[in-house]
């Protein structure tokens, strides 16, 4: 598995050293993510359909929870 590393401190899967610490993620283009529901994650990455972007700023990670969000258990991902 590659390294994923990430900035967003306030994720649950992150950890300290800016480390993503999910067993998978995925990411996908900002207009899916604004319109698919948080369960709708990585554990169904092969129903994604593919979506174009154009630079880096169209893109999200999908994977991303609120440490505090009381839905940390409803996208089928783990911390490794
Ligand atoms: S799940 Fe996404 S937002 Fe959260 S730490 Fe990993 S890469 Fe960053």
């Amino acid at each position: 598995m590659p390294n994923i590393y990430c900035s967003v401190h306030n994720c649950h899967y992150w950890k300290k050293g800016n480390v993503c610490d999910a067993n998978e993620i995925m990411v996908t283009s900002d207009k899916m993510g604004e319109s698919a529901p948080d369960s709708f994650d990585a554990p169904d990455h092969t129903s994604f359909k593919p979506t174009p972007a154009s630079t880096c700023m169209d893109t999200c990670c999908k994977t991303f929870v609120d440490k505090n969000s009381q839905n940390i258990d409803k996208d089928g991902v783990m911390r490794l």
